[in-house]
């Protein structure tokens, strides 16, 4: 049985809480794709983790976790998460590598650095962990797979073909220092020994897994507005955070995935620049922001502020669509319990007329929300474990999103640790 735990908005959805949730009724968690440009929280009995690269399920010892060929693996990072977690009494997870994984090179970070410098105000708001020119190089057919680390020769010709162009750019581009290929080839064979036990055919084993009923979670990263084909492009990240591209960037058929379950929160939060529809500011916007999360909403990966808004139904109702959402898991629920009217956000006004269609970027940026407002329920909602018990304002708000986006919500997140659950059936 393979489920999929993605997000149905611009990520920051609670999916990390989720995942580390299901893992337990799990035996194998997949990351499918993205780096480790953006964090997921959990909170549980070893403390609170930022997982950047790791699957979320390696908190569990009866949980095999993989990273599939579709992430964009950094070595470094992934050993320095392993080292955290052992520094923090978490036994040692079992941690499994696709041959087939790319690996993140310096110049990907350097490149994403100094490219968002050119741009000045123009920029993304990358988080600089190298994304963009690492996928860029994978499609240009200049990555270098997992498994080449291990055939000396033809990764010192590699690098030293790529750094040729590489070095010839950086200098003509941003006028910057050239990457030193040895140095690059000396710490990739060092770091590739010390994890060397984990790299292997993760395609074969899954299908070996799949064989055995085994149970599967895929855990998406960002979310389906950031999708590159789909989503609110420029504004998007490199890699595609659907619940189709699980099949791919995992290795497994398209037809075992039998759930997917899009993380909504019942509030909207963005990280970079691009249309935000919903947006708030001031005051209000810097309300939301402490009081949301589990410490405010600030950037796993690199505490920036996060852009607030209101929930925005449209987006949302997309959002679902696009990742063929089964089911929805709705977070932070609790985080509105403050508020005497809630606004929801359920069609947008371009020119004069309201759509409820999720448009192209450059309508986008022209649509203004139109609101319908809900009484709040002004109650901390965090210790409540039935649906029944919810406030009667919480409950029509949770049933009003359930209807527009036609999904049955089969989970509530009331807080972020494992125990705020509420499972409506
Ligand atoms: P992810 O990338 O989708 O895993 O999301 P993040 O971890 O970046 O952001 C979610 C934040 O909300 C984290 O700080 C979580 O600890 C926190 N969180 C998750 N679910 C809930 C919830 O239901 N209520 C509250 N108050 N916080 C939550």
């Amino acid at each position: 049985m393979v489920r999929a735990v993605v997000g149905a908005n611009w990520g920051d959805e609670g999916k990390g809480k989720m995942t580390d949730l299901l893992a337990s009724e799990s035996d194998i968690v997949v990351r499918f794709q993205g780096g480790s440009n953006a964090g997921h929280t959990i909170i549980n009995n070893y403390g609170k983790f930022a997982l950047h690269l790791l699957p979320s399920g390696v908190f569990y010892d009866h949980v095999t976790n993989v990273l599939g060929p579709g992430v964009a693996l950094s070595m470094k990072i992934l050993l320095d998460e392993l080292e955290n977690l052992e520094n923090r009494g978490v036994p040692s997870p079992r941690l499994l590598i696709s041959e087939r994984t790319q690996v993140l090179m310096p110049w990907h970070v350097l490149f994403d650095i100094r490219e968002e410098e050119r741009l000045g105000s123009r920029q993304f708001g990358s988080t600089k962990s190298g994304i963009a020119p690492f996928y860029s190089d994978k499609y240009y057919k200049t990555g270098i797979q997992l498994c080449e680390v291990y055939n000396r020769k033809l990764l010192k010709e590699k690098l030293v073909s790529i750094c040729q162009v590489k070095n010839l750019l950086l200098k003509a581009l941003y006028n910057a220092k050239p990457v030193d290929v040895d140095m690059v080839y000396n710490e990739l064979v060092t770091i590739g020994q010390k994890i060397s036990h984990m790299v292997c055919d993760t395609t074969s084993f899954l299908h070996g897994a799949l064989k055995d009923g085994k149970r599967i979670l895929l855990e998406g990263q960002l979310g389906a507005l950031k999708d590159p084909d789909h989503g609110i492009y420029p504004f998007t990240t490199s890699s595609s955070p659907l619940a189709g591209y699980a099949a791919v960037g995992a290795g497994i058929p398209p037809y075992e995935i039998k759930s997917i379950i899009a993380v909504v929160k019942a509030y909207s939060s963005c990280v970079g620049t691009g249309p935000f529809v919903t947006e708030i500011h001031g005051d209000e916007a810097a309300e939301l922001r402490e009081r949301g999360g589990d410490a405010g909403e600030y950037g796993a990966t690199t505490g920036r502020p996060r852009r607030m808004g209101w929930f925005d139904a449209v987006a949302t109702r997309y959002g679902c669509m696009i990742q063929g959402a089964t089911e929805i898991a709705l977070t932070l629920l609790d985080v509105l319990g403050y508020l005497d009217t809630i606004p929801v956000c359920i069609g947008y006004e371009i020119d004069g007329k309201v759509i409820k269609d999720f448009p192209v970027t450059c309508m986008l940026e022209k649509a203004k929300p139109v609101y319908k407002e809900f009484p709040g329920w002004k109650y901390d909602i965090s210790r409540i474990r039935e649906y029944e018990a919810l406030p009667e304002n919480a409950k029509r708000y949770v049933e009003f999103i359930e209807s527009y986006v036609n999904i049955p919500i089969k989970w509530i997140s009331n807080g972020p640790r494992r125990e705020n659950i509420i499972r409506k059936i």
